[in-house]
């Protein structure tokens, strides 16, 4: 059984707070666990209340490491592969800097980038989702600028940008994003099948771009120009 110890924030929470605070760290315990150790993301994993970015009625599972749905077909993603990509762009670019994030859905991963205290940037395709997420970054005091539109081509007007993130599978990497990363920039992108994909991440480096590959996912479709069809 786990022992609640109070922090000195815990006690300005009513109780309900404290329950999903006390949950929240044993998520982070739980990613520290499977090997996601970099201190600054699993503090800001310990900070963002993923509770806000699911429906009220299944707050109860917003701390078990899972995907969850978010409605229009689209889940939140998985903790841990918040903390893994998260991981991968502070370790290359840390903040602060300009972040672009591609698939707004719940709002989570760019309310984690926020707190990092990068300055971020976030599209999504489905205006639903999109309307829901400015509502939520907007009570939650967070100032992230958002959009509606294709990511699969990135977001000339604000590139270029130190960093991309992608959370969702792209059957290539998109052209638009390479050309939208600044010196040193870096995209963490899922590519491969709809049904696997492997985190790739891409540097600039000078006229090039290096190439680094890691584990395999499972992310819904970018669909897009760029993207599936
Ligand atoms: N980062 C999100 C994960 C959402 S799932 C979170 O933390 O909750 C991926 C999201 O990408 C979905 O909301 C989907 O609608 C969106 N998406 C798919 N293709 C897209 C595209 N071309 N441009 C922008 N968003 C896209």
């Amino acid at each position: 059984m786990a022992v609640y110890h109070p922090f000195p924030g815990d006690l300005l929470m009513d109780a309900s707070d404290r329950v999903m605070a006390v949950k929240r760290r044993e998520m982070v315990q739980s990613l520290r666990q499977k090997g996601m150790v970099n201190e600054r993301v699993l503090d800001a994993m310990q900070k963002v209340e993923r509770h806000r970015f699911i429906d009220r009625e299944s707050s109860v599972h917003a701390y078990e490491d899972s995907a969850y749905p978010i409605g229009y077909g689209q889940t939140i993603s998985q903790p841990y592969t918040v903390a893994y990509m998260t991981t991968l762009l502070l370790e290359r670019c840390p903040p602060p800097g300009k972040i672009l994030d591609i698939g707004t859905g719940s709002g989570y991963q760019a309310a984690i980038l926020e707190a990092l205290g990068y300055r971020v940037y976030s599209i999504e395709r489905i205006q639903e989702l999109h309307d829901r997420a400015v509502g939520l970054f907007k009570s939650l005091g967070l100032a992230i600028s958002c959009r509606v539109g294709d990511g699969s081509l990135g977001w000339e007007e604000e590139a270029p940008f130190d960093g991309i993130i992608v959370t969702a599978a792209a059957p290539y990497c998109p052209e638009h994003l390479l050309e939208q990363l600044g010196d040193s920039g870096c995209l963490v992108i899922p590519v491969g099948e709809q049904a696997m994909q492997q985190m790739t991440v891409y540097r600039h480096v000078g006229e090039r771009f290096e190439k680094e590959l890691f584990h395999h996912f499972a992310f819904v479709p970018l669909i897009g120009q760029e993207g599936w069809n």
